[in-house]
């Protein structure tokens, strides 16, 4: 079935593709049930739900959909193994080491685990092996170091000296963990990884569109020697299983990734119990090219900031701004780029697009194309959809853009960029149009002039500026939003604020 390779006008290299593995045909073939308490269970109502290859709009697989029934069953063998099991009470070296052997079996099931990602997401293997299944491990790595650091200080009292006090960090609870499909793997290490660390236990629900990694995971999380009912995983749609989590009144905090749109249910729904919330929405990332840019690293640079995961990154850089005297030659540059790009199926060798993860995807990101073409944008390149068969769109370049179009306001979460002039020195007016936008996620300016750099990256509102690099990744690099692109930073030393609680103590001695 995947020895057919999409032709394109895109392709450059006819290549035959690999079939998938014994370990992935096997796991495609078992039941896929939820993880819960250490058990493998079917949803109470017995529901499932169908996930696909987005590259064929095939279904490979019948997953349980869970509900709320077993979203209680979940936080209640979460909160069973954080208030008498032994992982909160687990030194952190322990912890640590438990999240070491879980890397090292992510790292050993690597080929199976990138399988089914791109079987399931759409990325391109390379891409999962190299980038998503390496950050993944990585995360857990870097992260595990931060349990044996998890620590408070000692403090002195401005009213009252002769009192011992001092502050202890402790894990906050029972977490519940909702994450997309743009990066399924990897977005469950970044999310498990800190609240292992610190001792928390889990509820996680992966996309309904991308539950199979995070279904293996368990497998290999049991494997790891991790306590049962530390990591609970309930498959299932987001309005009901997503939705029960967030409300749920014994889960101590949610931590979520995707839209702003969920992120605001969420909000709500988690105004019962007053759970801690930490956010990480979207974004409209801005691309700023100055004139004395590097041509050669701003125009793959710039490419591969909308273009690297068809474009279903927070991150992209879906805005590119450039000085008017060298705009032609970047946009001719990334044009050229994009045309380059072999989109194919996931799994074909040298595929370096894939196609968009789902059929609502395909028609979200054509609509806002469409719109564009109303409104007065010039398609440079792109545009329409590849094939008739699984969801691929061509990379797309959109110029004559303005700042009130939909396709300049909104996250399209595809591989559509927006591309506008600016023609004055001043830093502050470039700055002020970069940031006009209600999210503030990431953003990059591309200069030679470390003036011009230092101080754009003090002008634009966002988590994660790059310079002459968009989008870096790094386990120790603080990641989150300004704005509505969220709450709370992952990642790095700062993850460890979403969880843990301080603690104050005084003594009188
Ligand atoms: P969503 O925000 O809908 O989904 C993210 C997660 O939230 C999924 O697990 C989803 O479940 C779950 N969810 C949905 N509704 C609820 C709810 N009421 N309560 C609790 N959880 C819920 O993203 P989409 O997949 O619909 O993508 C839509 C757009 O969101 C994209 O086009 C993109 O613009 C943006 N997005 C941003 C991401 C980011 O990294 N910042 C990631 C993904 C999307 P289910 O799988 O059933 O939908």
């Amino acid at each position: 079935m995947y020895g057919r390779r999409r032709r394109t006008q895109h392709e450059r290299a006819p290549c035959s593709s690999p079939s998938l593995g014994a370990a992935t045909t096997a796991f495609l073939a078992r039941q896929h049930q939820a993880f819960i308490g250490g058990q493998w269970v079917n949803a109470e109502s017995g529901q499932t739900l169908d996930t696909f290859d987005p590259g064929f709009g095939r279904v490979i697989a019948k997953v349980a959909a869970c509900d709320a029934p077993d979203v209680d069953k979940a936080v209640a063998a979460a909160r069973h193994a954080f208030e008498d099991g032994p992982w909160s009470r687990a030194s952190g070296s322990d912890r640590a080491r438990m999240m070491w052997r879980l890397a090292d079996l992510i790292e050993r099931h690597a080929a199976e685990l990138a399988e089914l990602e791109s079987l399931n997401n759409g990325k391109p293997l390379a891409a999962v092996r190299n980038i998503d299944i390496a950050l993944s491990c990585e995360v857990l790595r870097y992260t595990a170091g931060w349990a044996t650091k998890i620590t408070g200080e000692t403090i002195s009292l401005s009213t009252a000296p002769q009192m011992h006090a001092f502050t202890l960090r402790e894990p906050i609870g029972v977490i519940g963990q909702i994450i997309p499909w743009n990066s399924p793997i990897m977005m469950a290490a970044w999310k498990l990884a800190p609240a292992l660390a610190a001792g928390c236990t889990i509820v996680l629900k992966p996309a309904e569109q991308t539950p199979l990694t995070a279904l293996r995971l368990a497998q290999l999380i049991q494997e790891a020697g991790i306590p049962d009912g530390v990591v609970n995983i309930v498959p299932g749609f987001g309005p009901s299983a997503g939705a029960a989590i967030a409300a749920h009144p014994d889960v101590d905090k949610v931590a979520f990734t995707g839209s702003g749109e969920v992120g605001r249910l969420i909000i709500q729904a988690a105004a019962g119990n007053l759970k801690k919330i930490s956010l990480e929405l979207g974004g409209k990332s801005p691309v700023i090219v100055f004139p004395d840019a590097d041509m050669r690293v701003a125009v793959p640079g710039a490419a591969r900031a909308i273009f690297a995961n068809s474009g279903q990154v927070c991150a992209a850089g879906s805005r590119l701004y450039v000085h008017k005297s060298v705009f032609d030659q970047i946009i001719e540059g990334i044009a050229v780029e994009a045309k380059k790009i072999r989109v194919g199926h996931a799994l074909s060798d040298g595929t370096q697009m894939g196609p968009l993860v789902s059929k609502e995807q395909l028609e979200r990101v054509s609509g806002y194309v469409e719109q564009g073409q109303k409104d007065g944008v010039t398609v440079v390149t792109g545009g329409k959809r590849i094939g008739d068969e699984g969801y691929f769109i061509e990379p797309t370049i959109l110029t004559n853009t303005r700042p009130e179009m939909s396709v300049v306001r909104e996250e399209i979460f595809g591989p559509v960029l927006c591309a506008m002039t600016f023609d004055d020195e001043d830093l502050d007016r470039i700055a002020k149009e970069a940031n006009r936008t209600v999210y503030g996620l990431a953003g990059s300016v591309w200069t030679r002039d470390l003036g011009i750099a230092h101080k754009m990256v003090r002008k634009i509102r966002a988590g994660t500026i790059g310079v002459n690099v968009h989008g870096s990744i790094d386990p120790a690099l603080p990641f989150g939003g300004f704005k509505q692109s969220g709450w709370g930073r992952e990642k790095g030393r700062d993850v460890l604020d979403l969880y843990t609680e301080v603690k104050a103590v005084v003594m009188s001695l």
